[in-house]
């Protein structure tokens, strides 16, 4: 029996897709190469934005032919679209045999027996404790350098634009301890970047533990050389974690730190819990901390009512801190939130075309950001090969570097001088094989 799982969104959900490929692993279930060969799909599906909501139901209609000629195949709908639409999946598609909420991981195998033997069409939606105490040891995630740990599950903050609240319900937080285990088991499996993961990754709290604890505790692992942690809230990047990025060497000199806007009367709209002020001052005291700090961030562009000011505000902001990257998005509506019931008179021409003047803006600040990395000596971690046949991988900032080199140093860390850069990656020239 062989299964594949399509996977949409963001790292949470590609993980989410790790632990369901370990279950179905355990079950006995093989990868298949291609969808037609596959006995179980899965659908791993986002909602963040309407149209990755709607990628997944014209992806089940091209999957109509198949499931004629192969009506024996089960394909399942998980992740976010699962939990907002819950018993509506049915209704909207017949083809979809069974629905898992993100909460409800740990659930599959019963599920998958229910569907079997009963030929039911179950659905179940989970608790709220029971993906976070799923073991991410038993997750199958791809060999390579870098592993995702989930330390905290769902979120608090009530944003007025995000789904994410209604999807994958009340925070709740992974206890140390099994974090520990789980860190050197994978550095046991050779991986050397862990990023932890979690919507408000800097509310991570087990009894006195928070994230600054967490990030020190991780130090003791032998063989684990990078830490990473996402998604950060700029209203909870306390001090103290600003202090542990500070003092960890393993703890790479790059936040997230999605801003959503530059202009304080749509981040109250917003009920974000900070200003333009506030959030600068995050950034200036995290640079005087960790001086060569990357930042990024995610802004929303054509929030309902956004004024013209409001969106140049944002624009003004961009300017003053320059991120070394940064995802834009429109505003996208989203069932059981606040903003989808708010006036909205802007035209979606004029968002688009703020969407482009923004994403412009952004991209000569990174060509001069990346320019000025010229000439300098980089640490790359290897990854992989890139399109052009090249070795590709990341600096502790994040970046892209594409460089030659030998196919055996995958896995490796790689001194390399950069030569050339465009607003997205870099360009390099070997020095050393750093080791691994
Ligand atoms: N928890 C993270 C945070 O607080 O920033 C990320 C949540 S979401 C998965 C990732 C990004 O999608 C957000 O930072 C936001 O910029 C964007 N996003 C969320 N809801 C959106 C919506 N309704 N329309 C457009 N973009 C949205
Ligand atoms: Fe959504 Fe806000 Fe929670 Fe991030 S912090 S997941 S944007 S509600």
């Amino acid at each position: 029996m062989r299964y594949l799982i399509q996977t949409w969104g963001c790292q949470m959900n590609t993980h989410d897709s790790e632990k369901l490929s370990g279950i179905l692993e355990e079950l006995g279930y093989a990868p298949a190469e291609s969808v037609p060969q596959a006995d179980v799909l899965l659908l791993n599906t986002c909602s963040v934005r309407e149209k990755a909501e709607e990628k997944v139901f014209s992806h089940l209609g091209a999957l109509r032919r198949l499931k004629e000629q192969r009506p024996g195949m089960i394909i399942g709908l998980c992740g976010c679209v699962a939990q907002q639409e819950g018993e509506g999946i049915f209704r909207r598609s017949g083809l979809v045999d069974f629905v898992l909420g993100p909460r409800a991981i740990a659930s599959l195998p019963s599920i998958l027996e229910e569907v079997q033997t009963h030929r039911n069409r179950p659905m179940d939606l989970g608790r709220r404790d029971d993906s976070i105490r799923f073991d991410g040891a038993r997750a199958r995630r791809a060999p390579g350098t870098k592993a995702f740990v989930t330390i905290v599950e769902g979120c608090n903050k009530a944003c007025t634009y995000c789904i994410v609240p209604t999807t994958r319900g009340r925070e709740i937080s992974k206890p140390a301890g099994a974090i520990l285990r789980e860190s050197a088991a994978l550095a046991e499996q050779g991986y050397r970047e862990i990023e932890l993961l979690g919507q408000n990754v800097n509310a991570y709290r087990d009894g006195d533990v928070r994230l600054d604890g967490l990030l020190r505790m991780l130090q003791h692992i032998e063989g684990i050389r990078r830490l990473r942690f996402t998604t950060s809230h700029p209203a909870h990047l306390s001090i103290d974690i600003m202090r542990a990025m500070r003092d960890c060497p393993t703890v790479c000199n790059a936040l997230h730190l999605p801003a959503q806007s530059g202009s304080d009367t749509v981040l109250a709209r917003m009920q974000r819990g900070y200003t333009r002020l506030r959030y600068l001052d995050r950034i200036e005291r995290l640079r005087t901390l960790v001086p060569d700090i990357a930042l990024s961030s995610d802004i929303i562009v054509g929030y309902p009512g956004e004024t013209p000011r409001e969106f140049e505000e944002s624009l003004l902001f961009l300017r003053e801190i320059e991120f070394d990257q940064l995802y834009s998005f429109i505003y996208s509506p989203r069932p059981q939130t606040g903003a989808a019931t708010e006036e909205d008179g802007v035209p979606m021409a004029e968002k688009e075309a703020r969407l482009r003047e923004l994403q412009s803006l952004q991209q000569g600040i990174q060509r001069k950001k990346n320019r000025s990395l010229i000439g300098k000596e980089v640490e790359v971690l290897v990854d992989g090969l890139s399109r052009q046949g090249q070795l590709k991988g990341r600096t502790r900032t994040n970046r892209v570097v594409n460089f030659d080199g030998d196919p055996s140093w995958v896995g490796e860390f790689v001194s390399v001088r950069v030569e050339a850069a465009g607003p997205n990656s870099l360009e390099g020239h070997r020095i050393a094989r750093v080791g691994s």
